[in-house]
């Protein structure tokens, strides 16, 4: 999968010529191969389309990459000057960059190197990424599998004694086992009195009946991520426990029934924050609905009250809700969805009713 001609058909409205990728995420969206972190760029044109990077790469890149030339760096050619070459090839004047990634000093050597102008161009990439096709949703449901595969197994293991770090050693061996190519971020493994973290670190706490555990996590298939959290008892819940998990499952699909292309990221968020207001824990979910998924783990759209621009068809957003007590407990249940015209299609088939192992 590339992404090339799709980023030269938007260069005539940005006024651009060419837009230079040097971002990891970018350049793998654009090429559909991966080199880490500054290990190469791409520069799609009108005409045509490059990748540069250095020996480790070169043999790897040239299996992957289709309808873009091939360019090593090294050897006292560095980027700038296969970038120079390019520029004059295909008379560049204006070349797009990623305004929102570049580093200030890569843009003073890049300005001072290259025989033309430099265009702040983020948006390009990050417009395209918004909206996914029929193969990148193929892709991350594969992804979406794997993480439900690895929560049916690990939630035969989840009992009192065990830690949140072992759970989340676990969901991460799981993941690999089953196919994923690396994880999305790092799990999230958090229960009892932590769960009130919504972005908590997995310590060595051990489980505890009568507790919640809170697991958020994805892998990476074919380059997209998947992402998703369930929140399961164990042992037992109180009243108290079962009436916060059913406040975030009705707001979760409340969220989701708002869903559709068209409607803004605050409306969704606001269709789910109502439920969570009404039932007295409004002050209690302090984050945004949900985030785009895609390459990243977070991409454009989101869905929080920040967003005030209609979600686009094909958008795949995240819904996830929580309600966090602060010492005490917290519930976040979390699936990914994708946006259609009259509402939106749920990639994650785990079930969310609460479960108490
Ligand atoms: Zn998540
Ligand atoms: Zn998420």
């Amino acid at each position: 999968m590339n992404h090339f001609q799709n980023i030269a058909a938007r260069l005539e409205a940005y006024g651009l010529d060419a837009m230079l990728l040097s971002c990891e995420a970018n350049r793998f969206y654009a090429s559909g191969f991966h080199s880490s972190g500054t290990d190469g760029m791409a520069l799609v044109t009108r005409n045509k389309h490059y990748y540069f990077t250095d020996s480790r790469y070169t043999e790897a890149a040239g299996r992957t990459l289709r309808d873009a030339e091939l360019r090593k760096v090294g050897g006292g050619t560095g980027y700038s000057a296969r970038l120079k070459e390019a520029i004059q090839e295909q008379s560049i004047q204006k070349m797009g960059f990623e305004d929102g990634y570049m580093t200030v000093k890569e843009f003073e050597t890049y300005r001072k190197a290259l025989p033309c102008e430099l265009v702040p161009a983020t948006d390009l990439l990050l417009e395209l990424r918004r909206v996914k096709s029929r193969e990148e949703l193929e892709v991350m449901t594969a992804a979406q599998r794997i993480a439900e595969r690895a929560l049916e197994d690990i939630l035969q293991e989840i009992r009192p004694g065990v830690t949140e770090r072992e759970i989340a050693a676990r969901l991460q061996y799981l993941m690999l086992h089953y196919g994923a190519e690396n994880m999305s971020f790092d799990p999230i493994v958090v229960s009892g009195p932590n769960g009130s973290l919504p972005h908590g670190v997995p310590s060595e706490k051990e489980i505890q009946s009568g507790e919640f555990v809170t697991m958020d996590f994805g892998c990476i298939c074919h380059g997209y991520c998947s992402d998703m959290t369930r929140t399961v008892a164990v042992g037992s819940v109180t009243e108290e426990m079962r009436a916060v998990y059913e406040t975030v499952l009705a707001a979760q699909k409340a969220g989701i029934a708002a869903a559709r292309a068209g409607v803004t990221g605050k409306a969704v968020d606001a269709a789910a924050r109502q439920v969570i207001e009404a039932a007295g824990y409004g002050r209690y979910f302090g984050h945004g609905f949900g985030h785009g998924v895609g390459v990243e783990i977070h991409e454009a759209p989101t869905a929080s009250s920040a967003n005030d621009k209609p979600l686009p068809a094909g958008a795949v957003i995240s819904a996830e809700p929580g309600i966090y007590l602060p010492g005490r407990l917290g519930v976040r249940i979390e699936d990914v969805i994708v946006l259609t015209e009259d509402g939106c299609e749920n990639l994650t088939r785990a079930p969310k009713e609460l479960l108490i192992l």
